[in-house]
């Protein structure tokens, strides 16, 4: 394989496949690498898929291997010419970046240094970032906050260490830790809002600890809707409600605690914005060459006009030409099938 570097990594772990300027990967189009643009003044970069917890709800299934046969990670100054393309093909309507991951974002090498390229871009204001906390240190956070990082978004499901341990998956989770990382994040310039997600029936009770937690700290919380998607990791005993009951339980739990939980665009300084333009619409035909292997098993990823598309139920190789039809092309990411 000429045009990807993939490591064979010990039994464990996913193989690795290293996105490099010399491959030519489109980094728009796909849901688990690269940029994406949902039409607002807020990018989503996502630099690599791999994470060290395995949390019971998890969204998008991270360390399922059977799920997930590789993990991705793009080289940084690939991804720089790529995030600065993008806000291009935006009339520059970009004020901040989020960097996130369907992962864990810390577990990219150069992350600080990424933080850093990033707030050098004319116009950006705001850099932020998801994290489980756990790879966090004091000195990892002297460096993200001299790099310009203005949040970090910190996932933290339980105060009872039992529990939080079970909730990650890992029985390393060391809730002291995440405190004492709360509370240095709290002491630099860098804001911190926790985002607990509500699993109704698990955790009701350590929700409304969190927010004291929060209210004891002085930082924002941010609950999260826990939501059940065809390949996302489920927990059974979660007890789903509407986004109606969510909200409604936010409110109760802001007249509760007198804090303020109902968090939108504007309290993060999110505005709508010009989207990338589309290079195919939903039900076009095109010829596509395949690239890399997809995220999902039995899917291919292809490119054509400079953006990435995964075509589902594949298994051509990598350099083969197919021709698919667009399925899916919203906030331009591209699902295909071949005909
Ligand atoms: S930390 Fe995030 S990405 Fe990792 S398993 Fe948990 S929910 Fe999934």
């Amino acid at each position: 394989m000429k045009q990807l570097q993939i490591i064979e990594e010990k039994p464990k772990l996913k193989d690795l496949i290293k996105i490099t300027r010399e491959s030519g990967i489109p980094l728009l189009g796909l849901i688990h690498i690269g940029i994406i643009d949902r039409g607002s003044s807020l990018l989503q970069v996502r630099a690599s898929t791999a994470c060290n917890m395995r949390c019971t709800f998890c969204s998008t299934a991270a360390n399922s291997y059977e799920m997930h046969p590789y993990n991705y990670e793009i080289e940084l100054d690939y991804l720089m010419d790529w995030i600065k393309e993008v806000i291009k093909l935006k009339n520059n309507e970009v004020n901040q970046i989020n960097i996130d991951s369907v992962g864990e974002p810390t577990a990219y090498q150069k992350i600080t240094e990424l933080i850093k390229e990033c707030k050098k871009i004319p116009g950006i204001e705001i850099i932020t970032m998801q994290s489980n906390g756990t790879l966090l240190t004091k000195e990892k956070i002297k460096a993200m906050e001299e790099a310009g990082l203005n949040r970090i978004n910190l996932s933290v499901h339980s105060l009872i260490s039992e529990q939080a341990k079970e909730l990650f998956g890992n029985e390393n989770y060391n809730l002291e830790k995440i405190k004492e990382i709360c509370n240095i994040i709290n002491d630099s310039k860098i804001e911190l809002n926790l985002t607990p997600v509500y699993l109704t029936g698990v955790n009701d009770h350590q929700i409304e600890k969190l927010i004291e937690f929060a209210k004891e700290i002085n930082c924002k919380i941010s609950i999260q809707k826990y939501e059940v998607y065809k390949y996302s990791r489920k927990d059974k005993r979660v007890k789903e409600q509407n986004w109606f009951k969510f909200y409604r339980k936010l409110e109760e739990l802001e007249k509760k605690h007198n804090y303020k939980l109902k968090l939108g665009p504007i309290d993060f300084k999110i505005k709508k914005s010009k989207r990338v333009p589309l290079i195919l619409s939903r039900g076009d035909v095109a010829i596509v060459e395949i690239i890399m292997p997809g995220w999902m098993k039995n899917e291919m990823i292809s490119k054509s006009n400079n953006r990435a598309i995964t075509i589902v139920d594949c298994n051509n190789k990598i350099g083969d030409k197919v021709r698919v039809k667009i399925l899916e092309t919203r906030d331009s990411i591209y699902i295909a099938k071949k005909v």
